[in-house]
């Protein structure tokens, strides 16, 4: 059997790591069933591309399995290959990236559903199939509004032209571009793009909508959902309160403490001076952990025993450290070795992002690899 490229190996960095990562499976599944609940009509699937958003796909999936899933999507073919290796072979497992057509083979072997995503992909799929006199699964994207993936009408039109025959799709599907943004007139425009393209396929399952287009409504949910992100935390509806189980925490320790004089500069590129006396604690995390460098002098973290005072990140954030001013805390006990809370309940993920200018999906999956990782 190939060997799949993600493997999670827990021993690596364990009790000597610089940092805790904590991992709730179990929130995992009560999102799970919170998507699921939320869509009566629609099944509700699961992405786990990414090494499920850098959370680690193996106990990730193997929690999965103890919920209703029964259809999983990643983006590559290894992803595939190792999530086919965790599920055992009841499980659908759709590559959403598509295929080469030197990847044929390998996707049957594995019992691999391609997510056909051009106009060559199916009738390269079509010809296997024909050759076979076997409709192995693939799903078929049309492309609604992303411009990214997926055949347009005039490609449908030129398959049914050509007759299809023997082929039939498992699942039709599209990808909202601006489901976050519950008003945005583009979830309208693509729901009837959708909607005049599946009305080709009328036995087929349809897909439609990620983590947010849940959140639009049951128009968006036709049969089956794909979330991702908001199975692992991440708020699906920006701006409002999140509905989901928080999954995540992370939580470094204190190195070094040290009290600088006024004037005194702190980090690489002297960005931050101090303007009076200030103690400084040095932490186990730096942007080679994925914590960004951009972030630097624009984020708060807060000692795990004091989670109301927030604590700056001063100067720039190093490959393995970072320095944290911790004068708030006063006259309060902090030791080395303490426990310092960067991303978790008093350190939302999406504070982060916004700091970083960027998306909760790229701090988890720029977590980096050197934590000792705790999943419960
Ligand atoms: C990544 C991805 C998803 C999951 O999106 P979330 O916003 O994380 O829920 C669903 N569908 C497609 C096609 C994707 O690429």
């Amino acid at each position: 059997m190939m060997q799949p490229y993600i493997s999670i190996n827990p021993d690596l960095f364990t009790k000597n790591a610089g940092a805790t990562l904590s991992i709730d499976l179990n929130a995992i599944i009560k999102n799970y069933d919170l998507l699921n609940n939320k869509t009566k009509m629609a099944r509700c699937g699961a992405v786990v591309k990414a090494n499920a958003y850098g959370l680690g796909m193996l106990p990730v999936a193997r929690a999965l399995q103890k919920t209703e899933c029964k259809n999983f999507f990643v983006a590559y073919l290894d992803e595939g290959i190792a999530l086919r290796s965790i599920l055992g072979n009841e499980y659908a497992i759709y590559v959403l990236n598509g295929f080469y057509p030197y990847d044929a083979k390998t996707f049957i072997n594995y019992n691999l559903t391609p997510v056909l995503n051009d106009l060559k992909q199916v009738k390269l799929w079509v010809q296997i199939c024909k050759d076979a006199n076997f409709n192995y699964p693939a799903a078929l994207q049309f492309d609604t509004g992303m411009s990214r993936f997926g055949i347009d009408i005039n490609d449908l039109r030129i398959i049914q032209d050509e007759s299809i025959s023997p082929f039939i799709p498992t699942l039709t599907i599209s990808h909202l571009a601006c489901a976050d943004d519950l008003n945005h007139s583009l979830n309208l425009i693509q729901l009837q793009r959708f909607k005049a393209f599946i009305h080709h396929f009328p036995s087929v399952p349809a897909s439609l909508s990620a983590s947010s287009g849940i959140f639009l409504g049951e128009n968006w949910h036709f049969d089956l959902t794909r979330p991702g992100a908001a199975l692992y935390g991440i708020n699906p509806v920006p701006g409002h309160k999140n509905p989901m189980y928080p999954v995540v925490t992370l939580r470094s320790k204190i190195l070094q403490l040290r009290e600088i004089p006024k004037g005194a500069t702190v980090g690489y590129g002297a960005t931050f001076t101090a303007d009076k006396a200030l103690k400084l604690a040095i932490v186990s995390t730096g942007y080679a952990d994925g914590f960004f460098r951009s972030l630097s002098n624009k984020i708060c973290v807060k000692h795990i025993d004091h989670p109301d005072i927030p604590l700056p990140v001063i100067g720039r954030i190093s490959m393995d450290c970072l320095c944290i001013n911790i004068s708030p805390l006063a006259n309060k006990k902090v030791m080395i070795d303490d426990e310092i809370e960067i991303i978790g309940l008093n350190c939302p993920i999406e504070t982060i992002a916004n700091a970083a200018n960027t998306i909760g999906y790229e701090i988890l999956t720029a977590l980096g690899n050197r934590y000792r990782r705790i999943y419960n």
